[in-house]
């Protein structure tokens, strides 16, 4: 039997990069997936490439949206088994001169975003003793120059997923998160730019040096079905780093 047969599975930002990657294996691994995206022709396209269930949109800053996708998802699934936050943003700024009003964005879309799919899931999730997979980041976890709000956002979330997980721990519902380093996406594409400007160093010798070498989204892929599988039934409140050594290394 697969992996994640049978799993009813809601992704978030799954009409691109690693929500789609993630979608894309979980459904060849035997779980029946509701895409959603902000960008509703992604959501399709992928859904139609990979033999989604369903669509159900949302963008995550919208309370409502994520009750109604929500709602939706478990229409389509009968129930739900497994919410995985994946939808995040970025901005490449120093610190102490963003904007107050990006700061309060990326925490809208990184933490907000997730704290209240978790509520609107809960319930189901309770019902059928699933999971949540939470898309941090290791800019949780480490610091890093032009990812201020960024890394205080995912560093928020690895957070929730811990207090989540103890206290739900009672009903069954696990809670993990997932720290990749940098992967090969549109967001990392955005970053180069400056953090080659920063660093005066070219991003891919950057990223030799520090993790080997760029991850796939289905290298972060495998770790979400992996967390989302019932092998991981005693793994909760855990984060999961993907880096190539990145966050082991001093020098
Ligand atoms: P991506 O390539 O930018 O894809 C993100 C997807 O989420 C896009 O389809 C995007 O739509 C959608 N999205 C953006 N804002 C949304 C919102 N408010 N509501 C719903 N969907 C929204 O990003 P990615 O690299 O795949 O990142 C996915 C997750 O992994 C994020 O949480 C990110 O922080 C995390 N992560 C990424 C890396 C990396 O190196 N790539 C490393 C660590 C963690 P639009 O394109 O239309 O905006």
């Amino acid at each position: 039997m697969s992996e994640l047969e049978g799993k009813r599975v809601f992704v978030t930002g799954s009409g691109a990069g690693i929500g789609k990657a993630i979608a894309t294996l979980f459904t060849q691994r035997g779980a029946r997936v509701v895409v959603s995206d902000i960008n509703a022709d992604a959501a399709e396209q992928t859904a139609a490439e990979i033999g989604a269930a369903g669509v159900a949109n949302c963008d995550v800053t919208d309370e409502a949206q994520v009750q109604s996708a929500i709602a939706q998802a478990v229409e389509i699934l009968g129930g739900l088994d497994v919410l995985v936050n994946n939808a995040g943003i970025e901005v490449s700024s120093p610190l102490l001169h963003q904007s107050t009003e990006s700061f309060d964005r990326i925490h809208a879309v990184n933490v907000r975003g997730p704290f209240v799919a978790m509520k609107a899931a809960i319930g189901h999730l309770i019902e059928s003793t699933g999971n949540v997979v939470n898309i941090a980041s290791i800019a949780g976890i480490g610091g890093s120059p032009l990812l201020g709000s960024y890394c205080a956002s995912k560093a928020a979330l690895i957070q929730l997923t811990r207090v989540a997980a103890v206290e739900m721990r009672p009903t069954g519902v696990r809670f993990n998160a997932v720290c990749p380093g940098f992967a090969d996406t549109a967001m990392v594409e955005r970053l180069v730019p400056d953090f080659e400007a920063a660093t005066q160093m070219p991003f891919g010798d950057l990223v030799a040096m520090k993790q080997g070498r760029l991850g796939t989204p289905e290298d972060i892929a495998e770790v979400a079905a992996f967390l989302a599988s019932d092998r991981a039934s005693w793994i909760t409140g855990a984060s999961y780093v993907l880096d190539g050594g990145l966050t082991a290394s001093l020098v």
